[in-house]
């Protein structure tokens, strides 16, 4: 069977590869494979600590996801030569001031009711693990199964292995065969055909594609160098300073991941005053980031959805999407390749995850497609 798929993020691949290693052909097509939302995301793995009220059907998806990344991990290794940069380091989630403690114990409170197993440490119990925080600290929660992959490690191993069938074009058209989605046609004229199609372009548009309930929120990222030697922190830190979200994310290179932004005005480009919170907050947090210094500033839109819920279902016999994966595209990525390669391949198992991140729970007119 011969799988074409429009968008090489991190959704994109991860589905290819699956399909690949399942005795699929494979045709991505991209003009910029793996810099799109993937290129700038943390890669926090994070579903106890990123537990919110009302979002049961969503933290089920990503306990699911979180289970099934070492597997996915060492069959990417296996097969090809290269480890992703997954790291179990765990997560502390601190309160900065004794005024943050409520949003801390009401997150304790929530986790504990999802059945995910937290700690609460006092002040000084997080700074004996994490002695870079801030002696001022009021408290913390270590979430022991919340770990971190460096997505950018995962891009570019895929992105290398899957080379040979990566179009660099962008598709502009779906075509059709009467009611059914036969290929794309790329911006170069290239009528690629396929048994089945695959649209994992995130935010991207093309002709004929279902109208799809998502919009752009967009997230600074800055990434910043630590001091040679030891590194400032080992455990991702995820801090609540003045009830504002930070996260400080280290990587095995000695660099740090800081963001949390999170802005739906459209601007395109990294924002100064966000920029400004993120070093502030995260000052607040590991006064020790002052002797960093600063490897880029990038700002990308997180294809988000009404529920934060991906959108993964068939749309007609050959025309399969999996998008709208918002903040948690990247812990969602062994789940959602999984799920939409067993939809592309013909034999769907996982009905209950399938209902939840179904394409029509919006009421979505999916005929109401965007124009020929
Ligand atoms: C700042 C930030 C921080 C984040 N942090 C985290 C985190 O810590 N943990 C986590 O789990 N998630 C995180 N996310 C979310 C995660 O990055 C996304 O959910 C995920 O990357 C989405 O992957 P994707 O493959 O669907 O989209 P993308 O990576 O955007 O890929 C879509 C691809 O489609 C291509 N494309 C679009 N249109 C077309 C077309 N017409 N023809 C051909 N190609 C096309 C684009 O070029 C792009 O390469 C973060 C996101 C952001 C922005």
């Amino acid at each position: 069977m011969h799988i074409v798929i429009v968008g090489a993020g991190i959704i994109g691949l991860a589905t290819a590869f699956e399909l690949r290693a399942r005795g699929a052909e494979i045709t991505l097509v991209d003009p910029a494979p793996g810099l799109g939302a993937s290129h700038a995301a943390a890669g926090m793995l994070a579903p106890t600590a990123e537990t919110t009220w009302g979002q049961g059907a969503l933290h089920r998806l990503m306990a699911t996801s979180a289970k099934e990344y070492p597997a996915f991990i060492d069959r990417v290794e296996q097969s090809t030569g290269n480890r992703p940069a997954y790291v179990e380091n765990s997560t502390l989630v601190v309160a900065a001031e004794t005024a943050d403690m409520d949003a801390l114990l009401a997150l304790m409170k929530l986790q504990a009711s999802l059945g995910f197993s937290a700690e609460r440490l006092l002040g000084s119990a997080a700074r004996k693990l994490e002695p870079a925080l801030a002696t001022g600290i009021a408290g913390a929660i270590r979430c022991a199964e919340d770990q971190q992959l460096d997505p950018r490690s995962l891009l570019r191993i895929l992105i290398d292995e899957l080379d040979r069938s990566i179009v660099r074009e962008t598709a502009v058209r779906l075509l059709r065969q009467g009611s059914r989605t036969s290929g794309v046609l790329t911006s170069t004229g290239q009528e690629i055909h396929g048994d089945q199609v695959l649209l994992a372009n995130g935010l991207g548009a093309l002709a004929g594609a279902p109208a799809l309930p998502l919009r752009p929120v967009y997230g600074d990222i800055l990434r910043l160098q630590g001091p040679v030697g030891a590194p400032l922190i080992k455990h991702t830190v995820r801090g609540i300073v003045h009830r504002q979200p930070v996260y400080l994310v280290p990587r095995t290179d000695g660099s740090l991941v800081l963001g949390a932004s999170s802005r739906e005005d459209g601007q395109e480009q990294v924002n100064v005053g966000e920029m400004h919170a993120l070093l502030d907050n995260a000052r607040r947090l590991v006064p020790g980031i002052v002797d960093t210094t600063l490897n880029e500033a990038i700002v990308r839109a997180r294809p988000a959805t009404p529920d934060d819920r991906p959108l993964l279902g068939r749309v007609d016999e050959g025309l399969v999407v999996s998008t709208g994966y918002s903040r948690h595209g990247v812990l969602l990525t062994p789940l959602g390749a999984r799920l939409g390669t067993e939809l592309l391949l013909g034999n769907p198992a996982d009905a209950q995850q399938l209902t939840s991140v179904s394409l029509d729970r919006f009421g979505a007119q999916l005929a109401n497609s965007t124009p020929f």
